[in-house]
């Protein structure tokens, strides 16, 4: 009966205050979550975890030895994909982060993907960015990761040391050194033997992922395995 009556409370809510579908505007309906069902089967997905030498694997896996890597969606600019990865961003939505991750931990722990990970571990904000925003929209997505695999997160292994500036006008060579010691691991006990699933929101250059990686194999960390929203392509 409290049930029911939650249920009806929650009816009776959304049909006042409907939800609506962050890639078409249009009302959300029982049972649908951030996107609506067309939304969500039309997201540009790469399939990435079905294929253990994809693009990202290659591309990451000549800069530091990592078991697996896998983002969700292509990223291109002015897409779906922009608009909600810059209201996750940006129009204080962690839930997007959250629904994106629960979505693509059905994925990766129905593919195996996911299997033998010991813990997911977000890229951190420095934690002036953390107070502004209030939030870190990669440990939202690692929440929703967590949450359909199973797999534990844990978001204080690894703190950034600094707030790198933007990088957009400088080559890659820079950008390793500018990020190369931005990142420390907190406690190296809780990394030490662990398979580790490092995950982020857009991978661009990837220098943050290999900084933040690097970090946790010297650490100790025995597996090492990438997973982002996005990739841009
Ligand atoms: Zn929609």
């Amino acid at each position: 009966m409290k049930r029911f009556l939650a249920e009806l409370a929650d009816d009776f809510v959304s049909l006042i205050y409907p939800h609506y579908c962050d890639g078409c505007q249009s009302a959300l309906v029982k049972g649908e979550d951030i996107l609506c069902t067309q939304c969500l089967s039309d997201l540009p997905r790469t399939d990435m975890h079905l294929d253990a030498n994809n693009t990202l694997m290659t591309r990451m896996g000549g800069r530091i030895p990592i078991v697996a890597a896998a983002a969700f969606l292509r990223f291109r600019k002015k897409g779906k994909v922009q608009r909600l990865l810059h209201a996750l961003k940006y129009r204080n939505r962690p839930e997007i982060g959250f629904r994106l991750g629960y979505v693509y931990g059905c994925d990766l722990a129905s593919s195996g993907f996911s299997n033998n990970f010991d813990v997911i571990v977000p890229v951190p904000l420095h934690a002036a960015r953390l107070r502004t925003r209030g939030y870190n929209q990669a440990e939202e997505w690692g929440r929703g990761l967590a949450e359909s695999t199973g797999i534990p997160l844990d978001s204080g292994i690894i703190r950034r040391l600094r707030n790198t500036k933007t990088q957009t006008n400088r080559n890659r060579i820079d950008r390793w050194e500018n990020v190369s010691e931005v990142f420390a691991v907190v406690d190296a006990q809780r990394v030490q033997g662990k398979s580790v699933l490092l995950v982020d929101d857009v991978v661009t250059t990837g220098a943050t992922l290999e900084a933040c990686g690097q970090v946790l194999l010297n650490a100790g960390c025995s597996r090492l395995g990438i997973a982002c929203i996005a990739v841009a392509q």
